[in-house]
């Protein structure tokens, strides 16, 4: 497939400066702080950001993507009916739940896909993933490393794991400029089963201490949106949990203007919370994106679309809506999985049993966000 072509879009210098004790601008001064320079009345600059959940890639992902002719994996089939919706966004962004570790390649409990799987990602129209998740550390020192190694040989921007402490200083928060319009992304996980962060590299946790540090340089970068993405939550749960809830305050305290969630594995309900004279959209957990986990609700995620605009110095959440996605597990003649779009016209591809759990999916999924716009 061929990689989309997107308006020219770029990192902004990102040499920040951490705010000294008693510095640090509260969510009133923020406002101010954020102001960004004169723009001329008329002239509104526009992007949209589109969000998706968990990618993840499990035992039976791996065997199906496996080539024997060619001896070569290859995810590209996955996208082939999402791909046109995911490059119609300005700026495309997901959860990158495996490591790229190099061979042997492994699903649950510790992931190592083969690069084959970025590419797809990267073919599918993706521009930037997150990495900092409970598996973040499943293949150790090497596997934070080369995931990172192969994100960059892909021009993929990631955020949220780090080769060393050096490499976050000058990285972190990201800093992106798309049409004009300024975005600052940060990105933490409650933790990595377990496992050991190795040492140099750095995994991003919810660490209050270094979130409000993290925090303060991202207000202090002059971004018009300051984005919290995070992993979190209780899996399987269809509604937030009181932490997932208290996190999201603390995140909005500190400046966030849009939280999106992943983690839980299924999509949990929509929140348009208002503090700070501000209201701030959060998406607890858009579910998985791509997975082999096949029970109801599991069975697919949602893509958020926020549209950002920028009008006489004033930036705004124009749009918020989301688009439920079905994974499709075609058992025979071979086992190929699929992403889905809402309204799919081509469900001749569907067995009969695909097509019940592909509208019970929808259902399921739109009636649980039933206070938010589809597309
Ligand atoms: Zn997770």
């Amino acid at each position: 497939m061929p990689f989309k072509k997107k308006h020219a879009a770029g990192l902004f210098a990102c040499a920040l400066l951490l705010c000294g004790a008693g510095a640090c601008h509260s969510p009133v001064q923020h406002a101010e702080a954020l102001t960004p320079p004169p723009v001329p009345q008329n002239d509104t600059l526009s992007c949209t950001l589109l969000f998706a959940g968990d990618l993840m890639n499990h035992g039976p992902q791996i065997k199906a993507a496996y080539d024997y002719a060619s001896g070569q994996y290859n995810y590209d089939t996955c996208y082939y009916y999402l791909a046109p919706l995911i490059r119609s966004a300005d700026v495309a962004i997901a959860n990158l739940e495996v490591t790229l570790g190099g061979a042997p390649f492994t699903g649950y409990p510790m992931f190592s896909a083969p690069d084959a799987y970025a590419t797809a990602v990267k073919n599918a129209g993706f521009d930037l993933l997150e990495t900092a998740n409970n598996h973040s550390c499943d293949r150790n020192k090497k596997g934070v490393v080369r995931t990172l190694d192969v994100l960059d040989s892909l021009d993929l921007l990631h955020t949220g794991t780090f080769r060393n402490k050096q490499e976050r200083d000058s990285l972190y928060p990201l800093l992106y400029e798309k049409n004009g319009i300024r975005f600052c992304l940060l990105n933490a996980t409650y933790g990595t089963n377990g496992l050991p962060v190795p040492e140099p590299t750095v995994v991003n946790l919810l660490d209050s201490v270094q979130l409000k540090q993290d925090f303060a340089k991202a207000r202090q970068s002059g971004a018009d949106l300051i984005i919290m993405t995070v992993h979190w939550g209780l899996e399987y749960q269809r509604t937030p949990s009181a932490d997932q809830k208290k996190w999201a305050d603390f995140f909005i305290r500190e400046g966030a203007g849009l939280i999106i969630g992943a983690h839980p594995h299924v999509v949990q309900t929509y929140e348009l919370r208002e503090a700070y004279g501000r209201k701030v959209p959060v998406f607890y957990s858009l579910g998985n994106f791509i997975s082999n986990q096949r029970e109801r609700y599991k069975d697919g995620g949602i893509m958020a679309r926020i549209r950002v605009t920028r009008a006489a110095g004033v930036t705004q959440i124009a749009r918020v809506e989301y688009t439920p996605v079905w994974v499709q597990k075609q058992m025979s003649p071979k086992v190929v999985y699929r992403l889905i779009p809402a309204d799919f016209k081509a469900d001749s591809i569907f067995t009969p049993g695909e097509k019940l759990l592909y509208k019970t999916f929808m259902d399921d999924t739109r009636k649980h966000l039933q206070n938010l716009p589809a597309f």
